[in-house]
């Protein structure tokens, strides 16, 4: 094995758990989810034998039926709970299912870069083929934005080949925060009618938009329910990434064959915490777009955390790109000089080597950018690290304490 075949969660998690770097490394609430998914877990666990036992295999029926219902009202049609809807062990697992249904050896995917890194392993799995479009820094405000990286429709187009099966997109995007505008999934879209290709959506941070930007379902577009398969994450959704509930909805006619892969490799995830997160979108649904709702009091919280790792940052001339979207921010680190002196890592780029030193060193866990690149482009990227601000604010102040200390 060598260092670039371990997972980047698996690398710097431990590097945390060595360490123990204040962390605002691997993307995780480190405070509670809100109190009523912790009440309907409680509830559920106490809540007799059933809650304990197997349940329906592609997913609790109230489950189900609560994202049906939830879902049908923002994509814009009738989603059937038991043919359109599979709940998964987190987005991961919905992932999977859909390269492994989906693809076939000799298959060739779309993947926009910067990109969650498991989709490039979950490609490589099936015996098909990743095929990588940049999205693209172009120059324009004075304060860099996740909204200047964008996408050539030129190149992503020279892309397509005959063997072209499916685009996979994430928005917001980790770990750049991007927020897909509708004309750019509307381009994509064009692409994948006319080419006949898949769209797999990862929106696993859909509630997570500032300053105005809104996400967009591409499933929602004209001609695109039929062939698009949209990934979400209760983790993300209610702040509970150690639930480890997912789901992935699409057409029944797509949905059938990624069922095929769930029941035959996990069944099903733990029944008690899909009840409920059942309870938590049944609350989401009468509270929506209400400011009681917890999908209007997260972004509004976390909009606050991004201010303050901005002004942090660029306070110690660390510039950071703005994120549109999501848990993260990244920030340009090639204008901090740092001698090193790790022959351990000597062999690894600059990102990697400075996310060491300064967890090492420094006492700060942050996520090395180029490790969401593929080999081919990630040296264009690798003067960027990761923060993540879905952080309480003692994090933060503790981070920024390290960050003037050393400046
Ligand atoms: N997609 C993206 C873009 C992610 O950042 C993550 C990590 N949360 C996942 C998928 C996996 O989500 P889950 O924890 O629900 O498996
Ligand atoms: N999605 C999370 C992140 O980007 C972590 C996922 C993981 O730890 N496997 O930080």
């Amino acid at each position: 094995m060598n260092w670039r075949d371990i997972s980047t969660w698996v690398e710097f998690t431990q590097l945390a758990a060595d360490y123990k770097p204040v962390n605002l490394g691997q993307g995780f609430p480190d405070f509670s989810p809100p109190q009523f998914v912790q009440d309907a877990f409680c509830k559920a666990v106490c809540g007799g034998p059933s809650m304990h036992q197997y349940t329906r295999a592609f997913g609790h029926p109230p489950l189900v039926k609560s994202l049906a219902k939830f879902f049908s009202r923002i994509v814009g049609c009738e989603i059937d709970p038991l043919e359109d809807v599979l709940v998964t062990v987190g987005a991961y697992q919905a992932l999977f299912c859909a390269f492994q249904a989906l693809v076939d050896e000799g298959d060739e995917v779309i993947i926009i870069e910067p990109f969650f890194d498991c989709y490039q392993p979950m490609v490589k799995m099936t015996g098909g083929k990743a095929v990588y479009v940049p999205l693209r820094p172009v120059c324009g405000s004075s304060i860099p934005s996740s909204g200047d990286w964008v996408l050539s429709a030129e190149e992503l187009a020279s892309k397509i080949t005959a063997r072209t099966k499916a685009i996979v997109i994430n928005t917001p995007n980790n770990p750049i925060g991007k927020v897909y505008k509708t004309e750019e999934l509307q381009m994509i879209a064009d692409l994948c009618i006319k080419h006949n290709m898949l769209c797999i959506s990862d929106e696993v941070y859909e509630w997570l938009t500032y300053d105005g930007a809104k996400h967009v379902k591409i499933a929602s577009l004209p001609g695109m329910w039929e062939r698009t398969i949209t990934v979400g994450s209760a983790g993300k959704t209610f702040s509970a990434t150690g639930w480890k509930v997912g789901w992935a909805i699409g057409s029944g006619n797509i949905m059938k064959h990624l069922k095929t892969i769930h029941q035959n490799t996990v069944y099903h995830c733990a029944t008690a915490a899909q009840e409920a997160v059942a309870q938590g979108f049944e609350r989401e649904y009468e509270l929506f777009g209400t400011p009681e709702s917890y999908f209007q009091q997260l972004p509004a919280m976390l909009h606050l955390k991004r201010k303050k790792l901005a002004s942090c940052l660029e306070g110690v001339g660390l510039q950071p790109v703005m994120p549109e979207g999501g848990y993260f921010m990244i920030a340009d680190i090639s204008s901090v000089k740092v001698d090193f002196n790790d022959e351990s890592t000597k062999d690894e780029p600059p990102d990697f080597r400075f996310v060491k030193w300064l967890t090492k060193e420094k006492g700060l866990g942050t996520i090395p950018v180029s490790a969401f690149y593929s080999p081919e482009h990630s040296k264009e990227f690798d003067k960027y690290i990761r923060f993540c601000f879905v952080k309480e604010d003692s994090t933060l102040d503790a981070a920024e304490d390290i960050l003037r200390k050393w400046s």
